[in-house]
Order: C-alpha cells, then sequence, then structure tokens
C-alpha cells in the first residue's frame, strides 16, 4: 500500500500543473516524495531482514514487530502524504489516492496493533 500509494503519487506529481510548472518541480513535494521513497525502502530492509532470519530458524519476536510496526506505520504516513499530493483529487475515487488512505489504517491495527507492537519490542528490549 505504501508503494502504491507513492507511485501514484510520483506519476501525478509529474502531471499536474500548477502556476505553470509540473508539482513535482516544487521542492515541498519533493521532498514529500523523497521521505515516502526512503521510508519504504527502510521499511522493505527490517522486513526482509525479520523474513531472512525466521528462515534461518532464528526467533524473530522483536525484528518482525519492529517490521511490522514500522512498515504500517510508514504505509499510513504515504497514504496520507499521497492524498496531500493529489490536493482536491486526493479526495474523489477517480484517483487511487483516496483508496488507500481509507484502506491503509487497518494496517496499523490487524495482525496485532503499532500499540501492541511496541509492547512486544519493549518487552524484547527490557528482559533480562
Ligand atoms: C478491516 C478489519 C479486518 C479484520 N480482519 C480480521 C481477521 O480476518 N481475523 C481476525 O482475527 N481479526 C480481524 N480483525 C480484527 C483485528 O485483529 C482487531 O481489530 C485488532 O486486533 C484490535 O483488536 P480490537 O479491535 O478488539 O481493539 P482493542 O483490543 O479494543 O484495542 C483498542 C485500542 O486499545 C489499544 N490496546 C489494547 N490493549 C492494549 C494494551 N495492553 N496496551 C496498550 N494498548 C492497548 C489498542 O492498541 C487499540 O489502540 C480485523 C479488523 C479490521 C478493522
Amino acid at each position: 500500500m505504501a508503494e502504491g500509494a507513492y507511485e501514484a503519487a510520483l506519476k501525478y506529481s509529474k502531471q499536474r500543473k500548477q502556476f505553470g510548472k509540473a508539482i513535482s518541480d516544487f521542492q515541498a513535494i519533493q521532498w514529500k516524495l523523497a521521505d515516502m521513497a526512503t521510508e519504504i525502502e527502510a521499511a522493505k530492509l527490517l522486513t526482509f531482514r525479520a523474513a531472512s532470519m525466521k528462515d534461518a530458524g532464528m526467533k524473530t519476536t522483536l525484528e518482525s514487530s519492529m517490521a511490522k510496526l514500522y512498515a504500517s506505520e510508514v504505509a499510513v504516513r504515504c497514504a496520507n502524504e499521497g492524498v496531500q499530493i493529489h490536493g482536491g483529487y486526493g479526495f474523489i475515487k477517480d484517483y487511487p489516492a483516496e483508496k488507500f488512505y481509507r484502506d491503509v489504517k487497518l494496517c496499523t491495527i490487524g495482525e496485532g496493533t503499532s500499540e501492541i507492537q511496541r509492547l512486544v519490542i519493549a518487552r524484547q528490549l527490557l528482559k533480562d
């Protein structure tokens, strides 16, 4: 969902013209895209790390919770910024941004809420 929201926003920002130029030419929009792309890569790396540890038969309680917490919250942030980049069009069904925004919140609730992921992480950090 994070990648979908990012790709839709990237595409739209190159198409939408305001003040005589594509909105992707504005630094304010570029910074949003840069943050989205960076956080998506970080979320992927955390997820791949947990997955590769699992494949290696290792215990991944801490790493899985970190990956789930971070990736789901990144997805929410990306969907939010995706709508912002679309402006008013982010609010209507003609563009995918609103669906990402509507659907993404489940990620921080289902399969262990963000609060519970933080609880699991903190328990792992504080044990011993
Ligand atoms: C669209 C959707 C699809 C779903 N699909 C499924 C499914 O297919 N299968 C399935 O089994 N479930 C499914 N769920 C349920 C989902 O797993 C639960 O909603 C989720 O686990 C949270 O439980 P709850 O709704 O009872 O919230 P609650 O447990 O009542 O939590 C409410 C709030 O309190 C916080 N909280 C609760 N306990 C603590 C604590 N000890 N410390 C700190 N904070 C706490 C939570 O993090 C949350 O912010 C789905 C939910 C949604 C919205």
